[in-house]
C-alpha cells in the first residue's frame, strides 16, 4: 500500500467544528469505496489548512475518475466548509502491507480477509493479492459500503476467536460455518459481483476443531457434499475448493502442519 498526504487548503474564513466534520465525512466516504484503507487517519492543522495522512491500494487511487458519487458529495462538502479540493502528496510505499494485485482484469477473485488485513477483502485468484474495491462494480448503491461492512464483521468475529476470551465460538461459527449470518451476506455479496464481472469468485470458509487429520481430508464440501480436497494447497493456504459452489477453505488449524 502507498501512504499519501492529503492537503485541504481554506480558502475562505473556516469554522473549526465545520471543517473537522466536512474532512471526516470526506474520508468515511474514500473509504466507503476503497481509495483509502484502515481506519486511523492521522489529521493535523496546519496553518492554512488540514492534512490527512492515509493509506492507498496504488498511487493513482485517489484519482477522480475512481471517485464514487458519495465521494464527490463529500468533496462538494468540503467547499461549503471553506475548503478546497484536497491535494495529494504521494509519500512512498508501505513497508508492512501488501502489495496490490497487478491484473488489470484478474480470471478469478476470492474473498479473503483476516484480522491482521486492512487491505481490500477481494483478492486475485491467481496471484492472491488484494485488488483495489474501486477497480470492482459497485456492490451498494455506487459505493463498496457493503463489502467494507462485511470485511469488518468478519474481521471482529476472527479478533474474538483469536482472541479467546470472549463469543469465540459464537464468533468462530460466523466465519466457518456455510449457513451462517455473516457467510450467507457475503456469499451473497460474492455472487452478485460473480455475475457483474462474468468470473469465478470464490468465498473462504474458515476451518478449526474436528476430531482427527483423516477426518478432516474426508470433509466434503458443505455446499454440494462433493469431494473437494486439493492434492496441494492452493496459495499455501486453501486444502479445499469447490468450482461448482466456489467455496475454498482450509484443514482445520488444530490438524495443519
Ligand atoms: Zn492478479
Ligand atoms: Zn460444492
Amino acid at each position: 500500500m502507498i501512504l499519501c498526504r492529503l492537503l485541504f487548503e481554506c480558502y475562505q474564513d473556516t469554522q473549526l467544528a465545520a471543517a473537522e466534520e466536512a474532512i471526516g465525512l470526506y474520508l468515511a466516504a474514500l473509504r466507503d469505496q476503497g481509495q483509502i484503507q484502515g481506519r486511523e487517519f492521522a489529521t493535523l492543522m496546519e496553518e492554512g489548512g488540514f492534512e490527512a495522512h492515509v493509506l492507498c491500494p496504488e498511487p493513482r487511487s485517489l484519482h477522480p475518475d475512481f471517485a464514487s458519487h458519495q465521494v464527490q458529495q463529500a468533496e462538494r462538502g468540503l467547499h461549503q466548509a471553506g475548503l478546497l479540493a484536497p491535494k495529494v502528496k504521494v509519500l512512498g510505499q508501505e513497508l508492512f502491507s501488501d502489495e496490490t494485485d497487478p491484473c488489470a482484469t484478474p480470471d478469478g477473485l476470492i474473498f479473503f480477509t483476516s484480522f491482521l488485513h486492512t487491505c481490500s477483502p477481494i483478492r486475485c485468484a491467481k496471484h492472491f493479492a488484494p485488488v483495489p474495491l474501486y477497480r470492482l462494480p459497485s456492490l451498494s448503491n455506487g459505493d463498496q459500503k457493503q463489502l467494507i461492512h462485511w470485511q469488518e464483521d468478519w474481521q471482529a468475529c476472527d479478533q474474538l476467536q483469536m482472541n479467546g476470551s470472549v463469543l469465540q465460538h459464537a464468533a468462530t461459527q460466523e466465519i466457518s460455518n456455510l449457513d451462517s449470518d455473516l457467510s450467507r451476506r457475503g456469499r451473497k455479496l460474492a455472487q452478485r459481483l460473480a455475475e457483474q464481472v462474468a468470473r469465478p469468485v470464490y468465498y473462504y470458509l474458515y476451518r478449526l476443531g474436528g476430531t482427527s487429520l483423516a477426518e478432516e481430508k474426508n470433509r466434503r464440501c458443505p455446499g454440494c457434499g462433493g469431494h473437494w480436497l486439493l492434492a496441494e494447497p492452493w496459495h499455501g493456504l486453501f486444502d479445499f475448493c469447490c468450482p461448482q459452489c466456489q467455496l475454498v477453505s482450509n484443514l482445520s488449524w488444530d490438524w495443519r502442519d
